[in-house]
């Protein structure tokens, strides 16, 4: 209890004591500011004033001095403070004048507080304090930032050579087309445009400027007045950290501006201070007033940094008197509380400061900050970036999308933004109207228009002049096609039957993708045979048949031979007779044509032979014409079904094996799936493209399309997107695809690396395909325009096997069989003349007479009788029993005659008589 008594008495001594010999202390404070300072003679007098208010006890007196150039002046200017008895010393402002001040502080151990960037980073010394971001980490900062904006070719003007310190980052950047980066150092505010005509004509349209920030707006006027900067391509980085407090109203540009800052616009602080600034206003009036977005960074840092100086002072004043010291340059001494006073200030640091919170490292340098990226929009300055020293290589996006959208509609409206594409069918094609002029026209170009009124923007499409759609040459190292267009700058957009693939994505960006699709193959139906009414006769060789045709006569004939040996052929023909006189043979050529013919049609036949040997010959032929005619069976069913199936290519695995030649569109992406494939099948067939002969590489779809269709027995296939093939066999009833996908992609819109654009398009395509207006353009390109639908009627491939045989498979077979009844009727006519001129002769009568009889007797069809007498019409009711009555021959030979009966009674009956 006593010790803390005892504590208690001496702490408020210590502090009355203090306190009483503090009153009423003045400290001066020291300031060379360069003209113009650009507020920084205000930050720094308002700051003192402020800070007075609040502890008047402890006051501030600020002492200026005239800072310059000239190294006589600066020293002068700081000899004349160290005389004044400063406890710190500002400025001045210029690089060679900083280290004149510094030098001088050092020697007598005076704080030296400095604003502006300096060249060397780290040089150890104790009595200064730059509020200045680190030079090192600050071109980190400018690095990241130029990294971000992944521009492929630009160029980097400076005004001196200390830029390149600032700018060492960023010439490290790798360039994503090893681009060469071109720096340009220029004269101060010098005439430029013959320097930017020559970016243009080299197709640089992008610029990172580092310059004092008073010159930029001449230089981007400059720029704009040769073209650059007028489009929304061009772009511009402005290095200074100033370059967000000029007004850039007069400056109307599409342009990318982006700069960088580190003064925190938002900041209450800043505000204050503004307000104190603009106090004199109204009395003064030779000054404008100062806006958060005018601030200049010099300013905000003495704001800063005062504020930083008279805290610690204050605050040292509590553990040690701090008592300024006269000081004479020629002096040899030094002041005693300037190394306390810098090295708490090191450690204090400042958390409410205009520029970020303060922090520093053992050389005064200023490590902890962050720097803002900003978009300059018209004169809208829109923070869109944020980069911090803690994670120097990464940038973090703070605009909400909407906000970013936002800011990039505005940038759109009413512009015309350049379309590259190619003519392929059906996404572009030229069509001459009714006036004569050529027009485009097509899915890509309808697209485009749907995304373009949806946006409010205009465009205009220019073909790229190679017409290709975008393939790398490593040799040139460059790019052509459609994607070369982007690369250089002809054109914002670029739309086609354009894949997207990891190769084109690297050089630059796409939109979602707008139609999904893989390679498949495109081939001819049925290329090997046209459909012949003879098809039938297709499953036998003509050798085959003939050889049929030959032996079915020999084998007739050793049947007569063999029919007639046999004793057991020759029958008694009067079955009434039990001893008949003769014996008869019916096998005569006519009967065994019959029968070997009845057996090779497999009907059979009514007459058979009885012998031995002949059964046995006979079944022979059976045998040979059963194994022929199931032979004939399953061979026409199988030819038929395959005529409809077209050549046995089912799927990529069948074509690679059979010898049909296929190929790709020369420097298109279904070329490089197959050069880059790693799947064995791919890589062999990609190694078979390279050595068909003639080239398999054709100059686009459509030359591949006429290859396919003019190939002879569908000796070529071609690989092609399917919704490509899918156009082509709407149209073309000959063309099939085959198989399924090889793989899975999808088309979409290029544009460059990075472009603003790029949400709003993709937002399009979305609403597009929501609004169900892509499909509506497929089904109008593909189903309706220019012959879609021409193969509706056709079946699908799948059922190319159970299709049915139309006239044309089996048309042959009715030819026969009319060519068969036509002879029938011939030869009928022929007996029928042939028996009215027997008649005529056996009867006496007038051939006419009897043609009379029996044409009458042949017309009534519902007589089934025919009397012998040719002149008796009538019909007799009276049937003979199975006769073997002499006239009954007669009579059946009749009817038998008429009816063409298997069996030839003629002989028997004229035997009879
Ligand atoms: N659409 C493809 C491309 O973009 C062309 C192809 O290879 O079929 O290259």
């Amino acid at each position: 209890m006593y010790i803390h008594c005892h504590l208690q008495v001496i702490l408020v001594t210590f502090f009355i004591t203090y306190s009483a010999s503090f009153s009423h202390v003045t400290h001066k404070i020291g300031a060379l500011f360069s003209q113009p300072n650009y507020y920084s003679d205000k930050s720094f007098y308002y700051a003192i004033k402020r800070e007075n208010m609040y502890n008047p006890e402890i006051s501030f007196e600020d002492i200026y001095s005239e800072g310059s150039n000239d190294m006589l002046y600066v020293r002068e200017g700081v000899c004349k403070l160290l005389e004044e008895g400063v406890v710190a010393i500002f400025g001045p402002s210029t690089v060679e004048g900083t280290s004149i001040a510094q030098s001088i502080c050092e020697n007598y151990e005076v704080p030296h507080i400095q604003v502006n960037w300096k060249a060397i980073s780290r040089r150890y010394s104790q009595f200064y304090l730059n509020l200045y971001p680190d030079t090192d980490l600050l071109a980190k900062a400018l690095g990241t930032v130029v990294k971000y904006m992944h521009w492929t070719k630009y160029v980097i003007i400076i005004e001196d050579e200390n830029a390149l310190i600032r700018l060492k980052d960023v010439l490290e950047v790798p360039n994503v087309n090893d681009n060469p980066v071109t720096v340009r150092k220029i004269e101060p505010n010098s005439d430029v445009r013959y320097l930017f005509k020559q970016f243009m004509k080299s197709g640089i349209t992008k610029i990172i400027l580092d310059c004092e920030t008073d010159n930029i707006l001449n230089y981007l006027q400059q720029a704009k007045s040769v073209g650059l900067l007028r489009d929304i391509l061009h772009g511009v980085f402005l290095t200074s950290l100033d370059a967000h407090t000029l007004d850039f109203s007069a400056f109307n540009t599409t342009a990318n501006i982006t700069t960088v800052r580190i003064i925190d616009t938002e900041s209450a602080a800043l505000k204050n201070a503004i307000t104190d600034w603009n106090f004199d206003h109204e009395s003064e009036r030779s000054f404008e007033l100062v806006t958060s977005d005018t601030v200049r960074t010099e300013a905000a840092l003495v704001h800063d940094a005062t504020l930083l100086l008279l805290k610690s002072v204050r605050e040292l004043t509590v553990t040690g008197k701090i008592t300024a010291t006269s000081i004479k340059c020629d002096d040899s001494i030094v002041w005693e509380d300037g190394l306390r006073l810098v090295s708490y200030m090191k450690k204090r640091g400042l958390t409410d400061a205009l520029t970020g919170p303060l922090t520093f490292n053992e050389y005064g340098q200023r490590t902890n900050f962050s720097v803002d990226v900003v978009e300059i929009i018209g004169n809208n300055k829109i923070k869109t970036a944020i980069w911090h020293s803690e994670d120097p290589k990464v940038l973090k996006f703070v605009q909400s999308p909407e906000d970013q959208e936002k800011n990039i509609f505005s940038h759109f409206q009413d512009k015309t933004l350049i379309v590259s594409s190619r003519i392929g069918k059906p996404y572009l094609l030229n069509r001459t109207d009714e006036l004569g002029n050529v027009v485009l026209e097509g899915f890509c170009y309808d697209l485009m228009w749907a995304i373009a009124n949806y946006l409010n923007f205009s465009i205009k499409f220019e073909l790229t002049e190679d017409n290709k759609y975008g393939n790398y040459d490593p040799a040139t190292k460059s790019w052509n096609g459609i994607i070369g267009d982007i690369l250089e700058h002809k054109a914002h957009l670029g739309i086609c039957d354009l894949t997207i693939t990891t190769g084109r994505r690297q050089a630059v960006d796409f939109s979602l993708p707008f139609m999904n699709l893989g390679i498949s193959i495109l081939y001819k139906k049925n290329p090997q045979e046209e459909s012949k009414i003879f098809a039938f006769m297709e499953p036998f060789s003509l050798e085959v048949w003939l050889y049929t045709a030959t032996f079915y006569l020999c084998v007739t004939i050793i049947l007569f031979l063999v029919l007639r040996l046999s004793p057991e052929e020759w029958e008694n023909p009067h079955l009434c007779d039990e001893n008949p006189e003769e014996l008869e043979n019916i096998w005569e050529m006519k009967n065994c044509m019959w029968l070997t013919m009845g057996f090779i049609m497999a009907q059979g036949c009514d007459l058979l032979p009885k012998g031995i040997s002949t059964r046995m010959a006979l079944s022979m032929w059976g045998f040979f014409s059963l194994i022929v005619t199931s032979s004939y069976t399953a061979n026409l069913a199988a030819f038929l079904t395959k005529q409809q199936q077209g050549p046995n290519i089912e799927d990529v695995e069948s074509l690679a094996k059979s010898k049909v030649k296929y190929g790709v569109v020369d420097g298109g992406s279904t070329q490089v799936f197959f050069r880059t494939s790693n799947f064995s099948l791919y890589k062999r067939m990609w190694t078979q493209m390279q050595q068909f002969k003639p080239s398999v590489f054709e100059k686009d779809n459509a030359d591949g399309v006429k290859r396919v269709l003019n190939s002879k027995e569908g000796m070529y296939a071609f690989f092609m997107e399917n919704t490509g093939i899918e156009y082509e066999v709407e149209r073309n009833c000959s063309l099939r695809a085959v198989g399924d996908t090889l793989d899975n992609k999808g088309y979409g819109i290029a544009m460059p690396l990075g472009a603003p654009y790029r949400y709003l398009i993709n937002r399009a395509i979305l609403k597009l395909q929501e609004d169900g207006v892509l499909d509506k353009l497929k089904k109008k390109w593909w189903k309706e325009k220019y012959g879609g639908g021409a193969c509706d009627d056709e079946p699908p491939e799948d059922d190319a096997g159970s299709q049915k045989l139309g006239l044309k498979n089996v048309g042959g077979v009715f030819l026969v069989l009319g060519l068969g009844m036509v002879m029938g009727i011939i030869i009928s006519i022929a007996e029928f003349l042939w028996n009215i001129r027997t008649i005529s002769v056996e009867e006496h009568i007038t051939f006419q007479e009897a043609f009379k009889a029996e044409a009458k007797f042949a017309a009534n069809i519902w007589i089934d009788k025919k009397s012998t007498k040719p002149n008796s019409s009538e019909s007799t009711s009276s049937s003979t029993s199975a006769g073997c009555e002499s006239d009954t021959h007669s009579m059946s030979k009749k009817i038998l005659n008429g009816t063409a009966s298997l069996i030839d009674l003629d002989k028997a009956d004229s035997d009879s008589k």
